[in-house]
């Protein structure tokens, strides 16, 4: 009995371990079985990827709500350099955010748009607390999922509510008005951060010009903060106007305005200007497209 006690682990330990070892050189062998199998049976052959194009982004601030505010850039480092803008309306202009997202998809997939020597930076949505005010998200979405924009100032200002057009250093008061409402300016300029972001972004990399997407006053506007308007705002009003079939307007006449950002970029010498489409919900994208692109022709040989 003594010896059985003994020998029984020894001789189940014995088997055990061949066992074992058994499954593992058998394990190996197969596995090496396996690779040679793969490596005989499956040719090299690569096949091609389509990469999307998609131009880096860049987030250069946020809003109230902490929602990202991002520029796409294309030719960064040119000696010219015009900046586009959607979206400081939010919600109530979402139809501008989706335009300028149509044209960074445009410009990714056409890179000869651009003249040599401009660069072009677009910020494709500088309220993006009131765009998801209206359309329940932020960045790229379907007109579909929109619904129809009122008369209403519905997504119009920041979460603040705060008109961000009112919010700049040309003439700021604390109260403005938008037709015939009074609205909230905020309580000193560039109190809001989604216009802190817009005027950093500028001060930072000094554009020629900024053009603002708005809607739905169906024209080209000027700018100006007291001292008159600049010759090259002037210059692309009428450049944009004449591509894109939107009647200029100089000077805009219709309501006092105070603390609007084309103001404030006249009062430090950076052409503006607002384009203004027709309604609220369509991208009026080859009169807009045309615009750009005689903007940005515009600017090729001007000193
Ligand atoms: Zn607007």
């Amino acid at each position: 009995m003594d010896s059985l006690k003994i020998t029984k682990p020894v001789v189940f330990g014995v088997i055990g371990g061949a066992l074992i070892i058994g499954v593992a050189i058998f394990l190996v062998s197969d596995r090496e079985e396996e690779e040679e199998f793969l490596v005989d049976v499956t040719p090299p052959i690569e096949i091609p990827v389509e990469e999307p194009v998609e131009t880096a982004s860049e987030v250069i601030g946020s809003s109230v709500l902490g929602r990202e505010i991002e520029v796409y850039r294309f030719q960064p480092g040119e000696e010219k350099h015009v900046v586009f803008v959607g979206g400081i309306h939010g919600g109530y202009e979402w139809n501008t955010v989706l335009l300028a997202y149509e044209f960074i998809d445009y410009l990714d997939d056409n890179p000869d748009f651009i003249p040599e020597g401009v660069s072009v930076s677009i910020i494709p949505s500088a309220n993006p607390d009131g765009v998801e005010m209206v359309v329940g998200q932020t960045g790229r979405f379907s007109p579909v999922d929109v619904p129809p924009i009122e008369e209403t100032t519905s997504g119009r200002f920041n979460a603040n509510g705060v008109d961000l057009n009112r919010n700049f250093d040309c003439n700021w008061a604390p109260e403005s008005t938008w037709r015939g409402e009074v609205v909230s300016a905020g309580e000193e300029a560039f109190s809001e951060p989604e216009a802190r972001v817009i005027r950093d972004f500028v001060e930072n990399s000094k554009p020629d010009a900024v053009i603002f997407w708005h809607s739905a006053a169906g024209a080209v506007f000027g700018s100006e903060c007291n001292d008159g308007i600049l010759p090259n705002t002037l210059g692309i009003m009428n450049a944009y106007a004449d591509a894109s079939g939107y009647p200029a307007v100089p000077s805009f006449d219709f309501y006092e305005i105070t603390g609007d950002v084309e103001g404030w970029l006249a009062s430090i010498g950076i052409a503006s200007i607002t384009v203004e489409l027709t309604t609220h919900n369509d991208l009026e994208w080859d009169k807009n497209l045309a615009g750009a692109r005689a903007v940005l022709t515009y600017f090729v040989g001007v000193k």
